[in-house]
């Protein structure tokens, strides 16, 4: 084939670098991955075998999804309240394929064609910019404080008011941060309390279940505040791509307008639908694996050779105690992937999604710092 020119595609697209989830090859199952935080836990295969028969029995696959979602948002409407002084209803709610797709929805209503720019702190989760850059729509990145991962909110403060071509319209912030691991302080969150109405304020919440710390019942008191949340993590259902927004009727009303008609498969809806009915089969593991993680970083702290953050997630964040570089850590992600053990390098360091037991323990036994 000759090769196209491709003058008819934008010229930002082509120089664009998209996420790279690592390739699930024909023998991942002798991996350890260790890599993309979802949880080591599979559904518990009784549960599982039900899900297998209502997709039997009452699966249509001629017919398009409900298109509402109407139950699953009543569903997750249930399971937010649980923890909320305040009753959400389901125009509280939007869903989405992943909440990446909601990430876009979002940028897609706040800042396309030069209307505003997004704000974030670095390291944190790429999405976001990688999105952002993919609709053309302007990144200003902070380096966060690099002893505990806050914000530097005197830069922050500063660029928002000083930007005024196109100003910054949605700041991101994730409770608790990936790769870092670390809950907003009180110091973050009055912040976010305090900032102007005009900026919508994203708290990804992907790991809530993990932290037990939301800033859910904040909504009614902040309009400019939306949470985003996800079955990928703690719910065990990351093969199915669903995420959740929950804001001020006003913004979901403008999220549902943008997004595609059809934009979650039905096994999708039904297995997030049955995740949430079966909750109390499947969340009581995130305990396990916040064990297993004291267990982890306990193990990890005690090497002088490495510098161990603490963690209010279900990942541990990690550098080089001397010499911090990209080739000091990329040996070691490479040692750990001869012996099978997948971690994930970002940010200028080591991101570790903790695991099964054993799964951890081959992990302690074949990191290696020198
Ligand atoms: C894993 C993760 C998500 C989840 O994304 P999905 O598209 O729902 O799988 C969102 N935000 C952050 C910060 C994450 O780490």
């Amino acid at each position: 084939m000759t090769r196209s020119n491709l003058s008819f595609i934008r010229e930002d697209l082509l120089n664009l670098s998209a996420y790279i989830p690592t390739p699930i090859s024909e023998n991942s199952q002798q991996l350890t991955r260790l890599d993309a935080n979802e949880s080591p836990y599979n559904l518990p295969s009784e549960l599982k075998a039900k899900l297998a028969l209502i997709y039997e029995q009452e699966i249509e696959t001629n017919r398009y999804p409900d298109g509402s979602h109407v139950k699953l948002k009543t569903l997750i409407t249930d399971y937010i309240n649980e923890s909320s002084l305040t009753a959400f209803k389901i125009n509280n709610i939007s869903v989405g394929n992943g909440s990446d797709e909601l990430i876009r929805s979002i940028l897609i209503a706040t800042c396309l064609n030069n209307q505003g720019s997004i704000l974030v702190a670095n390291p944190t989760f790429s999405m976001y910019g990688i999105l952002a850059q993919s609709l053309g729509i302007v990144t200003h990145t902070i380096n966060r404080n690099e002893d505990d991962f806050t914000w530097d909110l005197d830069t922050a403060n500063k660029l928002i008011t000083e930007e005024k071509n196109t100003p910054i319209k949605v700041i991101f912030v994730v409770h608790p941060n990936s790769p870092t691991a670390n809950c907003l302080t009180a110091k973050e969150i009055q912040w976010l309390k305090d900032l102007p109405q005009d900026i919508l304020v994203v708290i990804d919440e992907a790991y809530y279940e993990f932290s037990q710390q939301t800033l859910v019942s904040g909504l009614p008191q902040h309009p400019n505040w939306l949470i985003l949340r996800t079955f990928s993590k703690a719910f065990r259902l990351a093969a199915h791509r669903v995420g959740y927004a929950v804001a001020h009727e006003d913004i979901i009303k403008v999220l549902e307008k943008i997004r595609l008609p059809y934009n979650l498969p039905t096994f999708s809806q039904l297995a997030s639908e049955f995740a949430l009915q079966h909750r109390d089969l499947i969340l009581p593991a995130v305990k396990d694996v916040m064990e297993e993680k004291e267990r982890v970083y306990q193990a990890l702290v005690n090497n002088p050779l490495l510098k161990v953050w603490r963690s209010d997630a279900n990942f541990i964040y990690l550098r080089l105690a001397q010499n911090p570089s990209n080739e000091n850590h990329d040996r070691i992600m490479a040692q750990l992937k001869q012996k099978d053990v997948i971690i994930r390098h970002t940010g200028g360091g080591l991101r570790i999604s903790i695991g099964t037991t054993s799964e951890n323990d081959r992990l302690l036994n074949n990191i290696s710092c020198d």
